[in-house]
């Protein structure tokens, strides 16, 4: 199989609306610089599956895109942006979609069936794109010199995280996970180990997690910073927000988390990081979809 082209990690959450500053959708897209590429220097970019698509669609015009979409598992927060995600309906395009969690035709049932007939108007069988389902296996894989390693993380009915290495950059992805198994607790330190970036759920606060929320799949702050310490992180990005948080107690949670790792951020809406420069930008218009004004 040819694997030029884009190595893109997606989950897309495509609705909670009323939260502009802290985004909680849980999305995110990894996209690598290459050098035919117009934005070499860009390798990192978080974007709504929606506004990705299209800018996408924008950016290649008349040329396909194939790209790789790795899910951290199937609830439903991450991924409801499929159908949405246009660059799939597109003839000439091909997609290679990976999960550890799911083989053979488990993964491809898993995805088509949030399509599936009375859920949503198109099945999965329409979209123009080509759809490949590939099983992950254990152990690192190499995609157009991309390294993407897996490893599985403490939550209800399991989930994945991924360590993407490329261009001399490390960049994590550690959400929907609980601290307290050691097997587990061990595989997301080994995955973090050195990250430029470390973007890991930190959904309730320390006391929540002691108490009310144990057992429901979630981690904190604090259980970042101590991952970000003893392993040599060098950016911490709190994610996974609580839907019930607002952004100003969000806001208070990064401060917390500044306290003791000062270079921690909350992700956000729009937020662009750079892996190379340490760049971060805020990319577009914050989203105002279903506010309340509008209803
Ligand atoms: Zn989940
Ligand atoms: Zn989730």
């Amino acid at each position: 199989m040819n694997h030029e082209g884009q190595t893109l990690g997606c989950a897309w959450y495509n609705a909670d609306p009323g939260k502009r500053e802290w985004a909680v959708r849980r999305q995110y897209v990894v996209r690598r610089g290459q050098a035919r590429q117009r934005h070499p220097h860009h390798p990192g970019l978080w974007q709504r599956a929606e506004a990705l698509g299209k800018s996408i669609l924008r950016e290649y015009a008349d040329r396909t895109v194939q790209a790789h979409i790795f899910l951290t598992h199937f609830h439903w927060d991450h991924i409801q942006g499929i159908p949405f995600f246009l660059p799939l309906y597109r003839k000439g395009n091909t997609f290679l979609f990976h999960s550890p969690l799911r083989r053979g035709s488990e993964l491809q049932h898993a995805i088509e069936g949030q399509m599936g007939n009375p859920y949503f108007p198109v099945e999965m069988s329409a979209m123009g794109a080509k759809r490949h389902f590939l099983d992950l296996e254990e152990g690192p894989v190499n995609i157009n010199g991309a390294v993407i390693s897996s490893a599985p993380l403490n939550h209800p009915q399991g989930c994945a995280g991924y360590r993407i290495e490329a261009d001399g950059r490390v960049f994590v992805l550690a959400t929907d996970t609980e601290p307290g198994s050691p097997i587990h607790d061990r595989a997301v330190r080994d995955l973090a180990q050195d990250a430029d970036l470390l973007l890991y759920d930190s959904q309730y606060t320390p006391d929540q997690l002691e108490g009310e929320k144990k057992g429901w799949g979630h981690s904190s702050w604090q259980e970042g910073v101590r991952i970000a310490q003893e392993r040599g992180v060098k950016r911490l990005v709190l994610f996974h927000h609580d839907p019930d948080s607002d952004d100003a107690f969000v806001d208070s949670l990064v401060a917390q988390a500044r306290e003791e790792f000062p270079n921690t951020m909350g992700a956000a809406e729009g937020l662009e990081f750079c892996l190379d420069t340490g760049e971060i930008k805020q990319v577009g218009a914050l989203p105002r979809i279903g506010l309340s004004a509008e209803r």
